[in-house]
């Protein structure tokens, strides 16, 4: 479900800076699922947006092996993106290019603080160029200013910046929590591990597997999203499914 699907001629491939970035084709088809609710302005845009945000969220991880010394290749792909490190091979690396429990934790933590350190810039622009944001409580909590008007350009900027800021700061509290294999059960297991070397990646199973299941009951009873409770009980079973083979 979250593995780089194999390359096609119609992938996408381009550069930033040395770092390949390579494009499956389903990404874009799952994308526009994704967005398929809007209207036909909103869905070119949100498109965009993801790709952007996605991209921004992925560098971050890349950056953050680079500064390990480790190369790596960005492959967006049908569920979102993926960063490889290159020498090792998917999975586990080869010792001489793994990174450390603690290295990982980084290199994890990097793409969803990528994203949170885009939406701020995104916010300081909105403030520079003269625009306004709104501040929503999201599920009655967290103040968030999710909502951008912007001064000039008519709606489609403004629909652009808000929608980009939603999904930058959404999906990276989302990416933290953790499940397995969002970035948050990465950084569980790696902290576990580190206390716990024989039986940590074990416990950050179970973890995953509990908080899956908590957050799905969450997003029916409270979000009200089948979507996202379909996700994290899809993701919960997975859990409890290598649980059970594994342990
Ligand atoms: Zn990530």
């Amino acid at each position: 479900m979250f593995q780089a699907l194999p390359p096609t001629r119609y992938d996408l491939r381009f550069f930033i800076g040395d770092i390949p970035v390579r494009v499956h084709p389903l990404f874009w088809l799952i994308a526009l699922l994704l967005g398929s609710s809007g209207d036909l302005l909103t869905i070119p845009i949100w498109i965009l947006v993801v790709f952007v945000s996605v991209l921004v969220h992925e560098l971050g991880h890349a950056l953050a092996f680079r500064f390990y010394g480790i190369r790596s290749q960005i492959v967006l792909h049908a569920m979102g993106g993926l960063t490889i490190p290159e020498a090792a091979p998917l999975g586990f690396g080869w010792a001489s290019v793994s990174p450390s429990p603690k290295q990982e934790v980084v290199i994890s933590l990097a793409g969803p603080f990528a994203g949170f350190t885009f939406a701020v810039l995104v916010m300081l622009g909105v403030v520079v160029s003269g625009g306004t944001l709104l501040i929503s409580r999201l599920f009655g909590i967290l103040p968030l200013p999710l909502t951008a008007i912007l001064p000039f350009g008519g709606n489609v900027p403004s629909i652009f910046v808000t929608m980009l800021l939603f999904v930058n700061v959404f999906w990276g509290i989302f990416n933290l929590l953790p499940v397995f294999p969002l970035d948050g059960g990465q950084v569980t297991r790696n902290l576990l591990i580190q206390y716990d070397p024989w039986d940590g990646a074990r416990k950050a199973q179970w973890v995953s597997a509990i908080a899956g299941g908590v957050i799905a009951l969450f997003a029916l009873l409270v979000m009200r999203s089948v979507y996202v409770a379909l996700l994290f009980g899809i993701l919960a079973f997975q859990s409890y499914q290598s649980l059970q083979r594994r342990y």
